[in-house]
């Protein structure tokens, strides 16, 4: 039977992909790296930032291994709407559903951990433009 699965560019199955072992957040969602754990379905988790920049900061992963997220709209769009989900789920209980989605992506815009994240920020107000 042919293999349906979605590949990467570089021609990566995701199956593939799915855990990569210095990756700093399959880490922490493989629970071998400790994190304060915030909400969670069988494909995305939200935990505190280390290093809050706002009340509220709390980062969203999936649970599968994606560099960022222009790789995973491509690869899984559905898993990238369950990180949106999740992330206004978390900010609805947590700053009143107003709040800033940022995913950072690529070095230059400060991506520093390689696994797709969104940043949840809020519970303060918010200002313009990001620096
Ligand atoms: P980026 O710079 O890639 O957009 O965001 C990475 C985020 O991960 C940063 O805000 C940083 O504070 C956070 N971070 C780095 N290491 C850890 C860690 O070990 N645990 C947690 N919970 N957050 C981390």
């Amino acid at each position: 039977m042919a293999d349906a699965r979605p590949h990467y560019p570089g021609g990566m199955s995701s199956a593939e992909n799915l855990a990569v072992p210095d990756c700093l957040f399959c880490r922490i969602v493989a629970g071998q790296v400790p994190a304060d754990l915030v909400a969670g379905t069988d494909r995305v988790v939200a935990f505190r930032d280390i290093n809050p920049q706002a009340p509220l900061h709390v980062l969203v992963v999936p649970r599968d291994h994606h560099a960022d997220v222009a790789q995973l709209a491509a690869v899984d769009p559905g898993l990238l709407a369950d990180v949106v989900a999740l992330a206004h789920e978390v900010a609805q209980t947590e700053a009143d559903g107003a709040y800033r989605l940022v995913f950072n992506t690529g070095a230059e815009a400060g991506q520093s951990v390689f696994h797709v994240h969104g940043h949840v920020i809020g519970g303060r107000r918010l200002g313009w433009s990001p620096a």
